[in-house]
């Protein structure tokens, strides 16, 4: 019988190296294609924000709108559902009389949960599932999932021996599309429960969508050449040229991981390869390691106590939770970031970093805390990425000084554009803003005595 195929968008929103998508065009007589948002997602947590909130509404909707406008030009339509895949892939395959399903693998809970509920409601429906998270399939790693190593050099030196990623598929041309479609429409802000000020207020650190995710990869490689200096940049906190951006479009599938590895190779034979190409690869190659890692501890990975079932005793003190999220510590380093993160849905690895390590070593809050408000926010949001980061910083990493590490990378102009009660402020009072009389900003929670000798280094750039 001639196959009528879905192919079911989740978190790889791209056309290029999409294995469902080829075997969907493949196999398929006519075909249809369907993204649904999760409404429940959008919903309030316990701990007062939103699962999903504005900023990342927004960069989800650039990305579909881009996946739509993309499909269109090959021929496709995209249905665009607004409660749950769960109601809204029953009714697709009843109405277009649809018989086969294709889709990305899911590896955490809540996403395979919700797989659950549809194979369930559509039993007479065939599903094809391929992985496509990772630079390396899953496949052919050399290790079972449940055997993934402790450590990442563990599994990075096997893995980069053993196994090569695999080569990437093309584009679709053409697909045969099923006609006479209903029209939708990505849901509105509003129907979300967001207000417009909440929709205006964020504005996503770079735009969504494949379009513009193929954009950012050929500007950081050919185009700028930025590559070549990734090595030594990598570490700052402002702009769009230190580090990739590669993240957002990851964690929506708007790129694959093995497009921009095919691209840094191409780099390298004709521009250059050097140590920020290696670095860049070395990059993704952790995001799989955290991937197969969360696969291998599962729930674990969200627990207080995590995977090593340890007790540490936390202090949660909500006053402090507040401020952390607000960003007013009055610690500029924290709060530049977390006001960077509220706005735009993008903080640097430095900025997750110490406000990850000041939250857990000097706030004492439950770390789960912290992740659940990164996931809130992040538009690079990434299951694995996000919790076994976290995770690190709560159980397997050394502390992070924030005002050490506020000098060390020059963080004032950074500080004065995101704290603009510090804006007119000299180099050594944006950093220590407490030594000094500065009554438009907030006072620090505490000021610690280990902070001590680096306070003395900022004092002594006076002379
Ligand atoms: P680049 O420096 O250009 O790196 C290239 C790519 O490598 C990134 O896009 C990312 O896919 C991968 N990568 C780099 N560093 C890491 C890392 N430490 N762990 C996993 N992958 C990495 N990254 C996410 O993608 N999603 C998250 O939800 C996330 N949460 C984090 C939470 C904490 C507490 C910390 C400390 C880090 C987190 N990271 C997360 C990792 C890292 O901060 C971001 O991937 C990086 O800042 C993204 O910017 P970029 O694309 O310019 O990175």
């Amino acid at each position: 019988m001639a196959k009528r195929g879905l192919v079911w968008f989740k978190n790889d929103l791209r056309l290029h190296d999409n294995e469902a998508l080829t075997k969907a065009v493949a196999e398929c007589e006519a075909l249809l294609f369907c993204y649904c948002v999760e409404k429940a997602d959008f919903e309030k947590l316990d701990l007062g924000f939103r699962r999903i909130d504005a900023v990342r509404f927004k960069f989800l909707e650039q990305s579909i709108q881009d996946l739509e406008k993309n499909l269109k030009t090959i021929g496709g339509h995209l249905i665009i559902g607004s409660v749950t895949a769960a109601e809204t892939l029953p009714k697709i395959v009843e109405r277009y009389e649809i018989t086969d399903i294709y889709a990305e693998k899911e590896y955490a809970e809540y996403e395979l949960n919700l797989i659950d509920l549809v194979t369930d409601a559509l039993p007479n429906v065939n599903f094809h599932f391929y992985w496509g998270k990772t630079l390396y399939h899953m496949d052919d790693i050399p290790f079972e999932i449940a055997k993934i190593p402790l450590t990442s050099k563990a599994y990075r030196i096997p893995a980069g021996k053993q196994a090569e990623p695999r080569p990437t598929f093309s584009r679709p041309t053409k697909v045969k599309s099923i006609e006479k479609v209903e029209k939708s429409k990505f849901p509105s802000y509003t129907s979300l429960g967001f207000t417009k000020k909440e929709y205006d207020y964020a504005k996503p650190f770079v735009n969504g969508g494949e379009s513009a995710a193929l954009e950012r990869l050929e500007y950081y490689t050919f185009k700028s050449e930025l590559l070549t200096g990734y090595r030594w940049s990598r570490n700052k906190s402002d702009g769009l040229d230190y580090s990739s951006k590669f993240s957002p479009y990851l964690a929506l599938g708007c790129i694959s991981a093995r497009e921009i590895y095919e691209k840094i190779q191409d780099y390298e034979s004709k521009i250059k390869k050097n140590q920020s190409t290696w670095w860049l690869v070395f990059e993704l190659v952790w995001r799989d390691y955290f991937t197969f890692k969360a696969m291998r501890f599962g729930n674990k990975i969200y627990k207080s106590k995590g995977y090593k079932n340890k007790k540490i005793d936390w202090e949660n003190d909500p006053s402090k939770f507040e401020k952390w999220c607000n960003g007013t510590t009055g610690i500029p380093f924290i709060d530049a970031h977390m006001r960077q993160l509220n706005e735009t849905g993008y903080m640097s690895n430095r900025g997750r970093v110490n406000c990850a390590s000041y939250f857990v070593h000097d706030l004492k809050i439950d770390w789960t805390w912290g992740a659940a408000y990164f996931e809130s926010k992040l538009i690079d949001y990434d299951v694995s990425s996000n919790w076994m980061n976290w995770h690190m910083q709560a159980f397997e990493i050394w502390y992070t000084n924030p005002v050490h590490q506020s000098n060390k990378y020059k963080a004032q102009d950074f500080i004065r554009k995101w704290i603009p009660e510090l804006s007119k402020k000299n180099d050594i009072e944006v950093l220590i803003p407490w030594e000094y009389d500065i009554p438009e900003y907030v006072k620090p929670i505490e000021v610690y005595k280990k902070w001590n000798r680096a306070i003395g280094l900022i004092e002594k750039l006076k002379v």
